[in-house]
């Protein structure tokens, strides 16, 4: 008999839960179905949730903070792990920093580059002078790693002003001829913080710049930059911020509008560069911060043909849209190069997943970036041959060519 109740007592909780939402009073916000009601286009109040169409109630009991709330997946579904990439590739967008200097240090990064299947590394530490002259000696040293490390030569923006030109186009050929394959990473600063001796910031496109941009054009080197950080850095750090945790944690990703110029003025600048120099090859690193608006980097490499991207730490946004991601490599196959940035060597693999698989649903590496779980994009295998080595190889000439697969 007791049994019966119960059900009875259930059922008729449920339907009036579903039925008679919208009509109950403010502040029954607990049990039963009962919210608390909001207008339509409304937020829930904060500590509530939506639970029916504009019905908000709080959690029973004490929720947890964004820092740990871990859910593990349920889901079950095909996992293909990929360990090595299926074709050797080129890190692009290397930071190996102190493991250069060393014959240890080289030969450790040479047994991990081994393990992934990255044939070779491009240093992209902004190095010049007798620290790039230093860092290729100690790599040409080393019997097994000599043809599997490269170096791109840094150049230094600041006391941009009258003579700055000569002394950098000057200074770039000296590295070149101490061997210097291209040019970069050009870092964020460049255009976030860098000033000229008058005290006004160093505009991406400042015409003062041109020479060293033709230069490399006649040297043949591709410039490889990075400018601004995910366009959340500069808005508001609010609840609806996609990068709330990030921002929360690294105050140096920080942007305030007061003090920074915005998102936009900085594409603009760059794409202006790009623009006024169409024989210099440019590689924008992290997909130009467009991973999340693919068709807005398409438009780009349709009006600039001296344009090629780098996917570097942006893998959260190319694994959460695998069937526009697809489409897009397949399109702009000729222009994306894979580059890792930060070098942990464990990370690798999520990159040759997502590239490589159709698998769902899957954990992504650093939490902080996003909230979501990431998709293989499942790329065909001429795809994945440019994008892990072809094309950094067609545009860097002065790479080793051969022994490549065809
Ligand atoms: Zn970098």
């Amino acid at each position: 008999m007791r049994r019966v109740f119960v059900f009875v007592g259930l059922t008729v909780s449920l339907c009036l839960g579903s039925v008679a939402v919208g009509q109950q009073p403010t502040g029954r916000g607990r049990g039963g179905g009962r919210g608390t009601p909001i207008q339509a286009g409304e937020a829930c109040p904060p500590g509530t949730t939506e639970i029916r169409p504009r019905s908000c109630m709080a959690p029973e009991l004490p929720a947890p903070s964004i820092v740990d709330y871990r859910p593990h997946s349920t889901l079950v579904t095909p996992v293909h792990m990929v360990k090595t990439a299926k074709y050797p590739a080129i890190d692009f967008h290397g930071h190996p920093q102190g493991l250069l200097g060393t014959p240890e240090g080289l030969a450790s990064m040479g047994a991990s580059l081994d393990s992934l299947n990255v044939r070779m590394m491009i240093s992209a530490d902004n190095m010049s002078g007798d620290r790039l002259k230093n860092t290729i000696t100690s790599i040409r040293g080393s019997e097994k790693m000599k043809d599997r490390v490269r170096v791109l030569a840094g150049i230094d923006f600041r006391n941009v002003g009258p003579g700055w030109a000569q002394k950098a186009v000057a200074q770039l050929e000296a590295d070149v001829a101490a061997g210097a394959v291209g040019i970069g990473e050009i870092s964020k600063s460049f255009g976030l913080s860098i000033k000229k001796p008058d005290g006004s910031r160093l505009k991406i496109d400042d015409p003062e710049l041109d020479p060293i941009w033709d230069a490399a054009a006649r040297l043949k080197l591709p410039v490889f930059i990075h400018t601004a950080d995910p366009q959340e850095f500069f808005q508001p750090i609010d609840y609806s911020n996609e990068r709330w945790l990030e921002l929360a944690l690294f105050g140096d990703r920080r942007y305030p509008q007061d003090r920074f110029p915005s998102f936009e003025t900085l594409m603009t600048e760059r794409d202006n560069l790009f623009r006024r120099h169409p024989k210099t090859t440019f590689v924008a690193a992290h997909l130009g911060w467009h991973a999340n608006d693919l068709a807005r980097l398409g438009k780009m490499f349709d009006e600039m043909p001296n344009l090629y991207s780098e996917v570097g730490a942006v893998l959260y946004d190319i694994g959460r849209q695998p069937r526009g991601a697809h489409d897009f490599f397949v399109k702009y196959q000729d222009r994306i190069l894979f580059g890792k940035d930060s070098f942990q060597p464990e990370e690798y693999p999520y990159y040759w997943r997502v590239f490589e698989t159709r698998d769902d649903y899957f954990d992504y590496y650093r939490n902080y970036h996003a909230f979501w779980k990431l998709y293989g994009i499942d790329l065909p295998d001429s795809v994945l041959k440019k994008i892990y080595y072809q094309n950094a190889l067609k545009i860097t000439p002065a790479l080793p060519q051969a022994g490549w697969p065809k």
